[in-house]
């Protein structure tokens, strides 16, 4: 596992858990809004290697309750099965963020229970998927693995950062009818005031508040949760 980044402590990314998150290098999208460009590409940016991480993680026992893989693009990896088997072992629960584009993956660490929490991102309507993505995105892919994560019988979330042009109210009926029957939905809000994978949308002004709010009703009937992250 190539990892580029550990947060040691966080309250926020696994939810109701006192976690450290995990950051992997590389990703198959490019989204303009991507806040870890760091990540993205491969660098030659200093590796955490595997067996400090896991030094960490045993002095930390007594804290820390999960890990939250996330990245770039976590399922890149081809070891990441071997690392949630790892991080398992030693007691501690697990929580996937992907992109949803290796449902395969997907299938493996939910059927050797190697994960505990999946949060998948949904960039945007169908219609839109590849446009924001800046990539061509095989959308059976992403359908499928919207399945698998709703049938797995795991806690999960989808969740989407609002880019106002990829993210209308008729988008969020689209997303609504699509991921219908899901458990948690959560807008996130657009921040411009960090570093960004595409500098452009330094420009891109996010929605007001009262905005997310109608959106958010908008989703309400075909989640059984829908949240605002981010005000
Ligand atoms: S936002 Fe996520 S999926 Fe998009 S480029 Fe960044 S890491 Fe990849």
């Amino acid at each position: 596992m190539i990892i580029k980044g550990l947060q040691k402590t966080t309250l926020i990314d696994f939810p109701e858990k006192v976690a450290c998150t995990v950051f992997t290098e590389g990703c198959n999208f490019r989204c303009g809004f991507c806040q870890n460009p760091a990540l993205v590409s491969v660098s030659d940016a200093p590796e955490l290697p595997e067996k400090d991480f896991f030094y960490f993680l045993d002095s930390k026992k007594k804290w820390l309750e999960g890990v939250c893989i996330t990245g770039g693009e976590p399922t890149l990896h081809k070891d990441l099965p071997e690392f949630c088997k790892k991080i398992k072992e030693k007691g501690f629960l697990v929580k996937l963020d992907s992109n949803g584009t290796n449902p395969e993956m997907l299938k493996e660490l939910i059927e050797k229970k190697l994960v505990d929490f999946i949060a998948m991102d949904i960039k945007t309507s169908l219609e839109k998927y590849s446009e924001i993505c800046e990539v061509k995105v095989d959308l059976n892919k992403i359908k499928e693995s919207i399945e698998l994560i709703k049938n797995s019988g795991l806690n999960y979330e989808f969740r989407t950062t609002i880019i106002p042009e990829f993210f209308s109210g008729e988008d969020a009926k689209k997303i609504g009818e699509w991921l219908k029957g899901s458990k948690a939905f959560f807008l996130q809000q657009f921040r411009n005031e960090v570093p960004l994978l595409d500098p452009e949308f330094k420009n891109k002004e996010p929605y007001a508040k009262e905005k997310l709010m109608e959106l958010k009703k908008i989703l309400e009937p075909f989640f059984d949760e829908v949240g605002i992250r981010n005000l």
